[in-house]
Parts: structure tokens; C-alpha cells; sequence
């Protein structure tokens, strides 16, 4: 009975994807990568590794091809937590992109460990991480949202202290009123993204689980930092009472 039930749902998600597959209209996936898609989506490594090994390296297949949401395969790995499809997408060199932001925004924190692994293995020296070099118009997260910044938005104690512990450092928010070239600029170019990216780094250094593992007094620390942010929120709010009047 079971698996005549799990059978109907695999039958819906099926046609549900093979709908949307079709309906995606940026890229034109080809059969075979429909079919990755869709054993990666269910699970199924067999068929999976049979897709890999017949068809990686023709021109019939693009294992970095996305479904209709602009999801990688290793993306969706992380969504379903399948640890299995991951390892394998990692070995056939799948792009990895900012999987491990995905990874730290589900709280998934063995592919968080795995993501870090590949990361140490093959990061060059003087490069930008896999995370950093990501297409800014197909990434779900924004240029200031770090690891540490995204884990500490989560609280996550368990995650942040592996980054910490692989040398992550503190997001240090320059003063509203800093005017060094950065600030300038920035404040130009996007000023709301600018505000906004400090508010994301006040929000992540405000974060229990941070203070806890960084702060040799978090007591003090957290003072600190309320005292900080109602500052902050004073002068942010001056500032948009300005932009407002005109
Ligand atoms: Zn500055």
C-alpha cells in the first residue's frame, strides 16, 4: 500500500516538473536534461549516475543546467537534504555557485561541512570563493550576505562555529557617517542597498549565538551593540526623513 501511494505522488511531482520543464522558456533543456532534472529532483541515483556517465561531456547535456526556479541540481540536492546526489554532482564538477549560502540558509549543516571541504580542496589563492563569484542576477542572495552574515541571521550556534573556526571574520559595519572611498562610492551607486547591507551586518553581529561564540563578554558585547543599533536606527531614520521631503 505504501509504495503504491509513493508511487501516485512520484507520478504527480513528475508531471508537475515535466510541465514546468516545458514551460521554461530562457533555456531550452534537451530530453536528456529534462530526465537529469527530474531523477535529481526524485532522488534517483541510479538513473542519476546512468545520465552522468552516457551523456556527460556531449553536447546533448549540461550538468549546471537549471529547472524552471533557475535551480541547479546541486541546489535542489541541498533543498531535498540529499547528501548521496550531492557527493555525486560534486565529483562530475557540477558549479557550485552559491550552494553553500543555500546550504547555510536551510540549515543543512552536513553540506555545509561537504560545501567548506570542496571549498578548502579547490579554492585558488587570490581567487574569490565559489559564493563570491556567482552571476549577482541569478543569485538568491545579495553581494553583502557572507557565510557568517547568513548563518547569523539564522542563529545557527552549530554552523557559526564551524565557520568560525575555519578563520570566517566578523562583518565589520563602517559608521553611517564613514566617508571612505567604499562608503562613498557605495552610498552612491545604491544607498539604499548601502543601508541596507549594514542593517544585514548589524543584524548578523546582534545575534545570540555569535556574541556567545565570539565575545569574551557577551553581557557587554550586547549592550554594546543595542546601544549601537539605537544610534543607528536615530540616524538611518533622519536620513530617510531627508529623502522624503524631497
Ligand atoms: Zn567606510
Amino acid at each position: 500500500m505504501g509504495s503504491n501511494t509513493e508511487s501516485d505522488a512520484e507520478k504527480a511531482l513528475g508531471s508537475r516538473l515535466d510541465y514546468d520543464l516545458m514551460m521554461a522558456e530562457e533555456y531550452i533543456l534537451s530530453d536528456v536534461e529534462k530526465n537529469f532534472i527530474l531523477s535529481c529532483e526524485r532522488g534517483d541515483l541510479p538513473g542519476v549516475k546512468k545520465i552522468l556517465e552516457e551523456y556527460q561531456g556531449t553536447d546533448k547535456f549540461n550538468i549546471n543546467c537549471t529547472d524552471p526556479m533557475n535551480r541547479s541540481a546541486l541546489i535542489s540536492a541541498i533543498e531535498n537534504e540529499n547528501f548521496d546526489l550531492m557527493v555525486i554532482l560534486l565529483e562530475h564538477n557540477i558549479e557550485v555557485g552559491d550552494a553553500l549560502l543555500h546550504a547555510i540558509s536551510e540549515e543543512y549543516v552536513e553540506a555545509v561541512e561537504e560545501l567548506l571541504q570542496w571549498e578548502e580542496t579547490n579554492h585558488k589563492e587570490g581567487q574569490p570563493y565559489s559564493w563570491e563569484a556567482v552571476d549577482r542576477s541569478k543569485s538568491t542572495f545579495t553581494v553583502d550576505i557572507t557565510p557568517l552574515i547568513l548563518a547569523a541571521h539564522r542563529n545557527n550556534y552549530e554552523i557559526l562555529k564551524i565557520l568560525l573556526d575555519r578563520g570566517a571574520t566578523l562583518p565589520m559595519p563602517h559608521d553611517v557617517k564613514c566617508g571612505c572611498d567604499e562608503c562613498v562610492t557605495s552610498q552612491m551607486t545604491d544607498s539604499l542597498r548601502h543601508s541596507q547591507s549594514r542593517i544585514n551586518a548589524y543584524r548578523a553581529l546582534s545575534a545570540s549565538s555569535l556574541i556567545a561564540l565570539s565575545s569574551r563578554d557577551p553581557v557587554l558585547t550586547a549592550f554594546q551593540l543595542s546601544w549601537e543599533l539605537k544610534r543607528l536606527q536615530a540616524m538611518e531614520s533622519e536620513f530617510r526623513a531627508e529623502y522624503t521631503v524631497r
